[in-house]
Formats: C-alpha cells, structure tokens, sequence
C-alpha cells in the first residue's frame, strides 16, 4: 500500500455558484483567511500523528483565494514524503502570471483549474465569475509556466445541453492540450439554488438519456484525442498525468482530510469527516477540541459493496483474486451468470481473474456492484489494501 494522502479543504469563493454543494464561505477578508490559517495549522498539529503524506491536495472551495504565504504555512507543518506531489485547485480568474510563479515556487506540480466550460452562456448559466476568454487564458498561463500536469474541470449535463455543444466543449479543450480533464456531470442537489428552481418548476433537468450520451462522448472524444479515461470522470495524456491523490480514494488508501467538511480514511473500515460548518470548525479548534464530528466503521458487506463501487468507477476494474485474499470470498465464481450476462452486453471485459468497466459499463458503474450477490463470510476481512 502506498504512503496515505492529505487533503486540506479551503472554503473560500468570492461567490457560490448555483449548483454548488461544498462547505464554503464567501467572507475572504484578509482577517478571516488568517483566522483560517491559524485554525488549519492547528488541526494538522493535532491530527497528523506519525503518518507521513505523499501528496498534499489543496481543494475547495477556491485554494487559489489563500495568498502564497497561507499555503506555504500549511506546506511547511504538513508532514510529506521527500518527493511528495502537490495539488493546487485555482479558478480562472485568479491565474496570472504572478500567481502561477507564487505557486511554482511553492512546489506546487500538479494545478487544476476550473474552466468548467469555454462558452460564456454556459458560463453564465453556471453562476461563474470568468470568462471564456479568461478560461483560455488561464489555461495558456498555467501550461507556460511549466508545471508537471495542468488539468482542467469541464462540467457537462446542464439544462438543454445538446450533444453538439458538448463536442464543441470537448474539442476547445482539446485544442488547448491540457494534460489531464476532468468531466463532471451536473448533479441538481436539493438545497442549492437550482435544487430550489427544479423544485419551482424553473429547471428542467437533462434526462438519463441525455446524460448517457454525453458521459459517452466525452470518452469518445477525449480517448480519440490521446486521452486515456482511467475513471468515470477523468482523463489523462499520460499515466505520469493521473492524479495521484484521488487514486488514492479508488484504491482505499488511507487519507487525512483537514479543514471544514473533510473527510478521513484509515485505509481498513473505519472513516471519519469533520464539521461542516466553517465557523463551527474554527470553535472546535480555537477550543482546543476536535473537528471531526462523526465515525462509521464499514462492516464487511458494506467494505466489500464499496470496494466493488470504487473499482468499477476505474477502467482498471476489479481484481478478483485480490479480492479474495481480502474478503475470503469468490465473488467471480458465486456471480458467474451475472458476469457473463454483464459481458454479452458489453459493460464489462474478463480478461483472467480481473473484470473491467467497458466505457457502456462505467456509465452504470454503480449499479454493476450493487448487482453482485456479496455472501460473505463472517468477520472474514483480512487486509487493508486491494
Ligand atoms: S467555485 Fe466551486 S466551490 Fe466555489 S461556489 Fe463555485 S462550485 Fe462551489
């Protein structure tokens, strides 16, 4: 198992989009970004234990709104391997070439920037602050100044989405050449603003249909390009652009998650997530009490069920034989009908021991683990790692 992964949530955005569902705060007062700091270092001081991290993700929120002298302070108390991989989340609107220099000195190698789309409706639809030029410019910036990966986030599945303006999307990027893409789908969540328009009869969302076809597209597109997908969302142009810290959650490697709203894994069952709230966060911790506000410890059927969710999200899929020494148990020869169903329709590929998602089978990923028959013996999980 490789060295666990450390993520630091930073809930800063000069506003919230309407679709957004993260734990942020659009108070970016140089007083409540230090206040932020302050409390961020202390919560790695108390919850680092001996671990030592071999990437660092800041996220958000908008990472790119702490100045370079906040996240240099957070780098300097993280506990990191020699080597260790930082990830720095940034908005168009704040990438010049000030910026990326601040962040390039920092050692910063992997930046990811939310472009979301290169067609200002779009952008205007999502409640973004930037521009289509401004994503264009962003993303030459970021590539000039020669980072290890520049990745960028696309959004697609808006409301009246035509697949014709989704390839127009995938085909700026393209042009642009970033290393990596991510492509998330929409998703309307009852508390945000466009929860609210849905429930008023304002927004109609894009059918499953639609989404399907898109999903596939972006694929399509992107894998003719030289992309490779290595999961439902993501995308790279080589495997030394592959994210490196969010292998880490497909792969049940432990992580810690510090800031409002993170969450933590020890890499066997237990997981555990901190307060949402960013002000509540801050009393836990100027009270010298702890953020993390609740714990589960997965029972086996429940590990497995996920394990098996995670890996069908990757084109790699699932191992079975790993999956046996884990869990004790031979999903492959207790699911033989289901698998060979699930290949003649072509949503996975059995090569040996080892099944994987077809591109048709990663848009269903979820419901291909839960159509397994699990059966497991009792309290029979033996190791941490797949
Ligand atoms: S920029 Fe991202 S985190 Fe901030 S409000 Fe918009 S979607 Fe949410």
């Amino acid at each position: 198992m490789s060295e666990p992964g450390l993520y630091v949530h930073i809930p800063f955005c000069s506003a919230i989009c309407p679709y957004c569902d993260f734990a942020v705060v659009t108070d970016t007062t140089a007083n409540r970004r230090e206040r932020y700091t302050k409390s961020l270092l202390r919560e790695l001081e108390t919850r680092q234990g001996p671990a030592v991290y071999d990437t660092l993700y800041f996220g958000g929120g908008t990472p790119s709104l702490l100045e370079p002298d906040g996240l240099g302070a957070i780098l300097s108390a993280a506990q990191l391997t020699s080597g260790a991989r930082v990830f720095l989340e940034a908005n168009p609107e704040d990438v010049d070439d000030d910026a990326v220099a601040g962040w390039k000195e920092l050692g910063v190698d992997t930046l990811t920037l939310g472009i979301q789309s290169f067609q200002d409706k779009v952008l205007d639809l999502l409640g973004r602050r930037h521009s289509a030029d401004a994503s264009r410019r962003a993303l030459e910036v970021a590539k000039a100044a020669s980072f290890d990966t520049v990745s960028i986030d696309l959004i697609f599945g808006w409301p009246g989405q035509r697949l014709s303006d989704w390839q127009r999307e995938l085909e700026d990027a393209v042009a642009l050449e970033p290393d990596h893409v991510s492509c998330y789908q929409l998703t309307i969540h009852a508390k945000t603003m466009f929860g609210r328009r849905k429930r008023e009869g304002r927004l109609v969302e894009l059918d499953d249909t639609m989404q399907g076809e898109l999903f596939r597209e972006s694929h399509h597109v992107l894998g003719a390009a030289g992309y490779n997908g290595y999961e439902v969302s993501s995308f790279a142009r080589g495997p030394e652009h592959r994210s490196r810290h969010n292998e880490k959650y497909w792969n049940h490697t432990p992580y810690l998650g510090v800031g409002p709203s993170a969450h933590a894994f020890d890499g066997r069952r237990s997981r555990s997530w901190n307060v949402r709230s960013f002000f509540a966060w801050e009393k836990h911790l100027d009270r010298d009490e702890s953020p993390v506000e609740g714990r589960e410890v997965l029972g086996d059927e429940d590990l497995l069920l996920e394990v098996l969710m995670l890996r069908f999200r990757t084109r790699e899929g699932v191992d079975f034989e790993t999956l046996e020494t884990r869990f004790g148990v031979d999903l492959l020869e207790t699911n033989r009908e289901l698998v060979s169903r699930l290949s003649d329709e072509g949503l996975v590929e059995i090569e040996g021991r080892r099944l994987s998602p077809t591109i048709d089978g990663l848009a269903v990923a979820d419901s291909l683990a839960s159509a397994f028959e699990l059966q497991l013996p009792h309290d029979r999980c033996q190791h941490p790692s797949l």
